[in-house]
């Protein structure tokens, strides 16, 4: 039985018939396979809370009829999580894949959501595996899936870590293609960074302090100071409880507040538009492109203004959130230009804004290395 089913794949093969066109064959079974890639960072990176050298992402390959779906996991210690802790739970899922039909992501979500909501990056990792299958098995790309344009796609902000002013200079001058900067600040040494950022570029920028700002007056003081220097918007100035506090600093200054860590999925949104202008999504908080997309349908009833962010990842993640692009208003998805060793090729950036690959699905490619 091995022997004549081998010899059809390559009678299938060699008629051009292998891949997205090769039936199941009878006691063919889905596979279901994770693995762990460490990523280098380019540079150390450095944000109000802590500091990395590299990020070990967690990668989900599902296979069917011939058809491979990837999916990454980029486990963030802020939300309790890690590779160790999201490979137990992605492993759970495999009975899942080898049991039910692909085409049903929307039931098959629910069911892994019943253990996947401590570790929301695993299953962020298989909503784009499974979505990623169905696009490469209807030949059709995500976006197209999703009923969107995809050449709406927005610039991408270019994320400037907390540095030395030397470094944060040299890291600037390297950004030069990049239209919009976003700028973290938040420990003690805002104004050497702003000003080092300021001897480089008179861009437009966006300074995201990840809650470093724990009194509702140093907040102030610095959101006023950052509006004096053209500062476009401020990302989660304060601690994600804090939401009175910022509610009183958003009747104090001019420019949008966006609420990143202070948000994750949709239910946490309306309570929200009583003290930011906007929300960050990020696949990895909100467990996938499901759920980011009933986040933006929330946030777009609420008023409310919409950033697509993400964790340092690989471009399988960056360009799942990039197919939701053509939505939002302001993109910051850099988090596989940070990294010195990108597995996979797929969105790109040219003149400052998001590419989209042609290909189906996500339209991810395997780097050969
Ligand atoms: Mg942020």
């Amino acid at each position: 039985m091995k022997i004549a089913r081998r010899d059809m794949l390559k009678t299938l093969a060699a008629a051009g018939l292998a891949g997205a066109a090769r039936p199941l064959l009878a006691g063919e079974r889905p596979r279901f396979s994770l693995s762990v890639k460490r990523l280098t960072l380019k540079h150390t990176w450095t944000i109000a809370r802590n500091s990395s050298d590299y990020k070990d992402n967690v990668f989900v390959r599902i296979e069917r009829d011939g058809v491979v779906g990837w999916g990454e996991a980029a486990p963030n210690v802020r939300y309790g999580e890690s590779a160790e802790k999201t490979m137990g739970v992605l492993e759970q899922a495999r009975p899942l894949f080898e049991s039910s039909d692909w085409f049903e992501y929307v039931d098959l979500r629910r069911r892994w959501e019943t253990f996947t909501k401590d570790q929301t990056c695993a299953g962020a990792a298989l909503d784009m595996a499974v979505l990623d299958w169905v696009g490469r098995k209807l030949n059709v790309p995500l976006y197209q899936l999703l009923g969107l344009d995809g050449s709406q796609t927005p610039v991408t902000t270019f994320s400037i870590g907390i540095d030395t002013p030397d470094v944060v200079r040299q890291k600037v001058r390297e950004a030069a293609e990049f239209p919009v900067l976003k700028i973290k600040v938040g420990r003690d040494n805002d104004a050497e960074i702003l000003a080092a950022v300021r001897d480089v570029t008179n861009c437009p920028l966006r300074v995201d302090a990840n809650e470093g700002w724990r009194d509702r007056q140093t907040a102030l003081d610095r959101i006023r100071w950052l509006q004096d220097l053209g500062v476009e918007l401020i990302e989660q100035p304060m601690p994600a409880g804090m939401l009175e506090e910022t509610a009183w600093l958003r009747d104090r200054v001019d420019i949008p507040i966006i609420a990143d860590e202070a948000v994750k999925r949709a239910a946490d949104i309306p309570e929200l538009a009583q003290a930011y202008d906007g929300i960050n999504i990020k696949l990895m908080k909100s467990g996938g492109i499901q759920e980011a997309l009933r986040m933006i349908h929330v946030a777009r009833a609420l008023g409310l203004k919409i950033m697509l962010g993400c964790m340092i990842a690989s471009s399988v993640s960056i360009t799942a959130a990039a197919h939701l692009s053509p939505l939002i208003d302001y993109a910051d998805l850099d988090g596989n230009l940070l990294i010195a060793d990108d597995p996979f090729a797929g969105v790109t950036v040219g003149h400052g804004r998001l590419v989209l690959p042609a290909g189906p699905g996500l339209g991810v490619t395997e780097r050969r290395v």
